[in-house]
């Protein structure tokens, strides 16, 4: 397809206008619910991953008014200023559930968004979050084919979705108010273990407060006999733990040594291998998601099942039929292509 090979070529091309609308055609293109474009999309990204890989992924996660989008602008002004090209990517799970948007409508991050060196992409707003999350996934690839050398991931603080994010980022990074710590309920044992870094913003408002936040977060870590995650490890026996360290995102306080720190955990990451093991096995468990995902659409909408659901339900209900039974049944019926 001459259009597609054009957009291939002024993707990969020159940092330029064009390169930006061909970023946003493609993505628009692989975020399309018609078949043809999904087929298009297909092709451009297999031809483009050869493109892909090259870029540092960030996860950044935290609950609605903890400052994600202005930690997000200053810092990718920050990179931007020391010769990075930065995309902003997120996954908004609200838009999976009611059309809403968490994440928000208002203008965010309205510096970087008008900067040439960046490239900022709202979430996908309808779909599963499943089918959400592999837009953005795809979205980064064709983001990181453009040249962006630092793909931030954004998302709020919903457990599903921040498993999405972790799961196709280098470094997950969980943002926190310094009141949280006075919060029990805020030191989620599920989510802490997915944070590679842990970040109390808004210090610039009481500083003694963020120390505090910044202490109590550390020993909770110890108190919930957080071993650190073997994903982490610096070597066999030497884990990474999570690292908590309090900046104001507003003021930009903190930044710099956000980003030594980061710099820090890539550089072991590289040199322990667990970078190239992490991303494996996030394509790999992709592979297998999407997969799940394609074979439960497929059983829904195949004829037999749909005549036979209502009735097999109505009897599991009914305590007539045993569930696994009803299950079986419903599996043969998609026919035997499947066993
Ligand atoms: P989000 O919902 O997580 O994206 O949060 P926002 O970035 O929109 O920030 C919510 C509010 O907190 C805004 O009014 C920000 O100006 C403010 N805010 C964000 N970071 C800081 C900070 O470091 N210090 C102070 N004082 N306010 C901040």
């Amino acid at each position: 397809n001459p259009a597609d090979q054009s957009l291939f070529e002024d993707l990969t091309g020159k940092p330029s206008p064009a390169q930006r609308r061909a970023l946003a055609k493609i993505i628009t293109l692989l975020e399309s619910t018609r078949s043809d474009h999904r087929t298009r999309a297909d092709e451009l990204l297999n031809a483009l991953l050869p493109k892909t890989g090259k870029s540092f992924r960030l996860g950044i996660s935290g609950v609605p008014g903890v400052g994600k989008s202005t930690l997000i602008e200053t810092l990718g002004l920050y990179l931007i200023n020391k010769g990075h090209r930065v995309a902003v990517l997120a996954i908004d799970p609200s838009s999976s559930i009611s059309g809403g948007s968490i994440l928000g409508d208002k203008t965010r991050m309205e510096r970087l968004s008008v900067h040439e060196h960046a490239f900022i992409r709202p979430s996908p707003s309808s779909g599963t979050l499943g089918g959400v999350a592999e837009k953005t996934r795809e979205a980064l690839l064709v983001a990181e084919a453009a040249g962006h050398d630092i793909v931030i991931v954004e998302t709020v603080g919903v457990g599903q979705s921040e498993i999405a994010v972790a799961g196709m980022t280098d470094l997950f990074l969980l943002l926190q108010l310094p009141n949280a710590g006075d919060d029990l309920q805020a030191i989620k044992k599920g989510v802490m273990e997915l944070a590679d870094l842990i970040v109390i913003n808004k210090a610039d408002i009481d500083p003694n407060a963020a120390m505090r936040a910044q202490a109590f977060i550390t020993s909770s870590l110890r108190l919930l006999g957080f071993q650190g995650n073997p994903d982490h490890a610096t070597h066999q026996q030497d884990y990474w733990h999570p690292i908590v360290m309090s900046l104001s995102a507003l003021n930009g306080q903190g930044i710099p040594e956000l980003w030594e720190s980061i710099l820090h955990f890539q550089k072991l990451q590289i040199a322990n291998g667990r970078l190239q093991e992490r991303r494996k096995q996030q394509a790999g468990s992709w592979m297998w998601e999407r997969i799940d995902a394609g074979l439960k659409h497929a059983f829904r909408n195949h004829p037999e099942v749909q005549a036979l659901l209502p009735r097999f339900s109505a009897e599991v209900n009914a305590g007539t039929m045993a569930a696994s039974v009803a299950a079986r049944r419903l599996l043969e019926a998609m026919g035997h292509e499947f066993f």
